[in-house]
């Protein structure tokens, strides 16, 4: 990044410092993950120059030709990764995909039926402070206390009581695989439609690794940067009689020009994800987070569900008497990022908690595997039980930054071509 750097070496630095700390911290947050070069080649082309209104074949601006050609690729990849009729690869983002769906097929004052932001949902699935709670009559459902999973009787009863014209299925903050088909059921009963967001989870269904939603939903959205391990941006996936509305809802009804070069860097994303090795990635992926779920129960831990199906752990410490956000600090203290995170029926305000996130795509794409998960395990161990020590937590760190030097940002077993 010579250019960069002379032209402006105060963004350098900051790029220069966010490598360093992606390189020799500990990258644990559920919702992120690290491209390959390729997907990043791609990403910082000459694409982004192109403005290219409209679809392939019927833009609004002239040479569009070859970008027409990484669209065309983008949508013929991911619809072969899915086993789906239709695709839109342009949302700028999950939240854009959401109110795609919700601006084509709702009134503005339509009740919408999604998880509670309290207990893993998203903002854009009818959170108050969001737009989706603003425009739409929220109802929310939960999970169950005992369980902490879904709660498909109280799901059932909500639906019959508030018919809502849609339901939402997709998480957050769900350590557990998510039964689309009974979601479903319950929506083709109340004949509510069914909008499944996978955002955190797309990478696992692409390999059939959790229950898919494409055959029983009507609409399926997705981030593409999670366990996808993507660039930054949205998609929508939908039976093929949905098509012409969806792509007149991104543009020109929310959208203006797509982002080409993001475009391609998915085209490329969906291209490593059709290869043979993503599903040993995904693999990776849930023994990793299982094998962090088993080494902090055995350290005394509670675990929200009692483990994970997933790529994620909660884990909760109401009983060690941390709270989600003194934990956070004194793990990123000693080089660990995690986020907090409500646990289901938290006493503890959002901007507190009582939990923390942890996820494995990260980790794993750097070519972390059991052994090193019970590394982690360790070090974050010793930092929640003493967050308060400073000369521990630095001792800690030092120690991080030497066991990641071991590992690049993208291990070369995940590469392919
Ligand atoms: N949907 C779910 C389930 C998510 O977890 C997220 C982000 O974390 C989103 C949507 C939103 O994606 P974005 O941040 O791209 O708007």
């Amino acid at each position: 990044m010579d250019d960069l750097a002379h032209t402006d070496p105060e963004i350098f630095a900051v790029i220069e410092r966010e490598r360093q700390r992606q390189l020799h911290k500990l990258e644990l947050i559920a919702s992120e993950n690290f491209v390959s070069a390729a997907v990043l080649e791609a990403q910082g082309s000459i694409l982004t120059h192109k403005y290219a209104e409209g679809y392939p074949g019927r833009r609004f601006y002239g040479g569009c030709e070859y970008v027409d050609t990484a669209e065309n690729l983008a949508l013929s990849r991911v619809k072969e990764l899915f086993g789906a009729p239709y695709a839109n690869v342009q949302p700028h983002s999950g939240t854009q995909a959401n109110m795609a769906i919700y601006f084509s097929y709702l009134q503005f004052g339509d009740t919408i039926m999604g998880m509670d932001l309290a207990h893993g949902g998203h903002l854009s699935h009818g959170a108050a402070v969001n737009f989706s709670g603003r425009m739409f009559k929220a109802v929310t459902y939960g999970v169950d206390r005992h369980s902490e999973q879904v709660d498909f009787d109280a799901v059932h009863e909500l639906a019959l009581r508030h018919r809502p014209k849609m339901i939402i299925a997709g998480a957050s903050a769900y350590p557990r695989a998510m039964n689309f088909a009974r979601f479903a059921e319950i929506a083709r009963e109340v004949e509510a439609y069914l909008l499944v967001d996978m955002a955190h989870i797309a990478g696992l269904i692409a390999v059939g690794l959790h229950p898919d939603p494409v055959p029983v939903a009507d609409f399926v959205t997705s981030t593409t940067h999670k366990t996808l391990r993507g660039p930054r941006g949205g998609l929508i996936l939908a039976q093929e009689k949905y098509g012409k509305a969806l792509d007149s809802q991104i543009f020109p009804g929310m959208q203006g020009g797509p982002l080409m070069h993001i475009i391609a860097a998915k085209a490329v994303a969906f291209k490593e994800a059709l290869a043979p090795k993503f599903k040993r990635y995904q693999e990776q992926i849930i023994s990793n987070a299982r094998t962090l779920a088993r080494e902090f129960l055995k350290r005394g831990y509670r675990l929200v569900a009692g483990g994970t199906d997933t790529h994620m752990i909660l884990v909760d410490l109401a009983a060690t008497g941390l709270t989600g956000r003194d934990a956070e600090k004194a793990l990123d203290q000693a080089g660990i990022t995690v986020n907090k995170n409500a646990i289901p029926f938290d006493s503890r305000p959002p901007t507190i908690t009582s939990g923390i996130r942890v996820g494995t795509p990260a980790l794993t794409t750097r070519g972390m595997k059991e052994k090193e998960m019970a590394i982690v395990a360790d070090f974050m161990h010793q930092a929640l039980s003493n967050p308060k020590d400073t000369a521990l937590l630095s001792r800690l760190e030092s120690q991080v930054r030497e066991f990641t030097e071991q590992y690049p940002l993208f291990a070369e077993e995940w590469q392919i071509g």
